[in-house]
């Protein structure tokens, strides 16, 4: 537990609109399914909420924000500061002329993906795969089967940590393979997609397609994070894990996926400890095997429990 600064809070910021919540679990908002409270927990109803809230919110402060939690682990100490989450009032999508589509950051990739196809907009059908919502893919450059978001955006909006508003047009946002170089500080709210038009059947049997691979390839219906380590340059990382004897290894309640061995499964009673343990001996197994250095692509929140 830490200790409750919500009072203090909401006595500097009487206009705020938002839930503020001390001591909140998180557990439940990440796909692992493991980890401690955050301090103090925010959902703000909308970008002008937020935007007032971290302009008021104390510079030593510090500020987490989370989507759907599918590619986070939060360590078992849980998150000192304050944890944003995006809600309702990031969740319209919009088609618009010259077959572009409009979201909010809370709205899940897959409505996205849904909204386009059902306009007959093709080209952003990749997203039916990714389990996150669109704050996180922006954050990620989240991609599968070929696409990743920085072919389909065309700009973003976010708020800094002075709770000031900013336009990202696609080269602000330094995109590489899951990573952005727009500022860390930065919580993303909206994105504007650009799509091409396409034949709303043929989009729908590309995504039923997708589904199909999915659920035949990954543990998509366990506690997992999606692919643990970035693809090596020159390897996949699920092949220098393989090759190195981890695929099944466990700690603890955490394995490594039988079905997919760049996933880590929470078989249960993992905690955020045993996860990360066990990410850290597949590195260090994988570099004693080939020489290669994986680099973690699920992002960890948070502090170890003393
Ligand atoms: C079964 C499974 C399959 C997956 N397959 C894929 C795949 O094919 N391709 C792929 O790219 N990923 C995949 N992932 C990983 C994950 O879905 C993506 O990284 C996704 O984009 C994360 O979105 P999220 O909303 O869950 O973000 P979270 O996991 O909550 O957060 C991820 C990061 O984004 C940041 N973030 C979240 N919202 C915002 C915001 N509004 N503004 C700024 N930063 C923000 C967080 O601070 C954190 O650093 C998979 C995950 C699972 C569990």
């Amino acid at each position: 537990m830490f200790p409750d600064i919500v009072p203090d809070l909401k006595a500097k910021m009487p206009q705020l609109r938002g839930r503020l919540l001390p001591n909140q679990p998180l557990a439940e908002l990440t796909w692992f399914r493991v980890g401690g409270p955050a301090q103090v927990l925010f959902m703000p109803e909308d970008e002008a909420d937020l935007a007032s809230f971290l302009g008021a919110l104390p510079a030593e402060i510090p500020v987490t924000v989370i989507g759907l939690g599918s590619n986070l682990i939060v360590r078992d100490g849980g998150v000192p500061g304050v944890v944003i989450r995006l809600g309702r009032g990031f969740g319209d999508v919009k088609v618009e002329p010259g077959a572009r589509v409009r979201a909010g950051t809370g709205v899940p990739d897959v409505k996205v993906s849904r909204a386009a196809q059902e306009a007959g907009i093709a080209g952003l059908a990749f997203f039916r795969g990714i389990p996150g919502a669109i704050g996180g893919a922006l954050r990620m450059n989240g991609g599968a089967y070929g696409r990743e978001t920085k072919d389909a955006l065309i700009e973003a909006r976010g708020v800094d940590r002075a709770g000031r508003v900013h336009v990202f047009a696609n080269g602000d946002m330094r995109y590489s393979y899951r990573h952005c170089g727009a500022p860390d500080d930065v919580i993303f709210t909206a994105a504007l997609f650009q799509g091409e038009p396409g034949d709303p059947e043929k989009i729908a049997a590309e995504m039923d397609k997708i589904t199909e691979s999915r659920e035949a390839t990954q543990p998509i219906k366990s506690r997992t994070g999606g692919s643990t380590f970035k693809n090596p340059p020159g390897h996949k990382a699920w092949q220098v894990i393989d090759a190195a004897g981890c695929r099944g290894l466990k700690v603890g309640g955490a394995q490594v996926s039988e079905m997919h061995c760049n996933f880590l499964i929470n078989l249960g009673g993992a905690t955020a400890a045993d996860i990360e343990t066990l990410g850290e001996t597949v590195r260090t197994r994988v570099k004693e095997n080939s020489g290669v250095e994986l680099e973690w692509e699920i992002k960890r929140i948070g502090v170890r429990s003393s």
